[in-house]
């Protein structure tokens, strides 16, 4: 590779190139009739973002194949290769994907469905989705992305119930502004993603859905915009209830902080 080429993630050299989403999201031919590994989408990346990168495939993959709310593609490539990824490590997989019980909830046609085998490591699902985001600028935008980005994981729910309101009402929000937007990826059961273009601040958003169910939404505000006040977020912080509006539907959102911090993409418990 020529050494002008650089990295996906940073401004060092690239030396290789990895694939955006990580390539063992996608079903191998040997586990399912159809070539689900079509034109995979790859970017230029350094020795210290490559080399990083194996362990949190593995761990993304046992987390998101095969959970609820997935197509029956994701829940075959669950009971075939991630399965054989768990056994391959004696569960180590399963422990590093689920830091503690806990209850949590998944969402699947406005229904919340309790998963209660386990919490996402939400930091590190957080870390693995946001470097998909940076490949999908650097491929799609071509160009590497200088700002801030932020995830909202649309598929997970915590337990209070106003977060649920709250990633609800985003959203049905981010629905209306991708509607009508173009989708793309060669292999969209498995994965596609669309991108908005940028708002009055500046920001734009990329769509990222998995196996037909799983909703990733990251935003990106570039260095040289400022930051925007945002009143929806100022209100929730002095307010106990805020009340969202979007068409005919409202969101009512108690409990201020802890919206915010899924906002801030914090952990409950850091
Ligand atoms: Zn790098």
């Amino acid at each position: 590779m020529q050494n002008t080429i650089k990295c996906y993630m940073c401004d060092r050299n690239a030396i290789s190139y990895e694939h955006v989403p990580p390539k063992n999201l996608f079903p191998e031919q040997k586990d399912v009739e159809e070539d689900y590994r079509k034109d995979l989408i790859t970017v230029p990346s350094c020795e210290i973002h490559n080399s990083s990168k194996s362990d949190d495939d593995e761990f993304l993959m046992v987390s998101i194949a095969g959970i609820f709310g997935n197509n029956s593609i994701g829940y075959l490539h669950k009971f075939t290769k991630v399965n054989r990824a768990i056994k391959r490590t004696s569960n180590r997989l399963l422990d590093k994907a689920f830091k503690k019980r806990n209850h949590y909830y998944l969402e699947r046609d406005n229904k919340f469905l309790e998963i209660i085998w386990g919490t996402p490591d939400h930091k590190r699902l957080i870390n693995c989705f946001e470097h998909i985001a940076y490949g999908l600028h650097c491929h799609h935008l071509k160009k590497r992305f200088k700002g801030e980005v932020k995830i909202l994981l649309g598929y997970l729910h915590n337990e209070d119930e106003s977060n649920h309101a709250f990633v609800q009402f985003l959203k049905d929000r981010a629905a209306i502004d991708l509607k009508d937007l173009p989708i793309y990826g060669a292999n969209q059961d498995i994965f596609y993603y669309q991108f908005t273009a940028p708002d009055e601040h500046g920001i734009y958003m990329v769509h990222m859905r998995f196996y037909g169910g799983i909703d990733i939404y990251a935003s990106f505000l570039p260095e040289d915009k400022p930051k925007p006040f945002n009143l929806a977020i100022e209100l929730m912080k002095v307010c106990d209830e805020t009340i969202f509006t979007l068409g005919d539907k409202e969101y009512r959102v108690i409990n201020a902080n802890k919206s915010e911090k899924l906002l801030r993409n914090l952990p409950e418990d850091s």
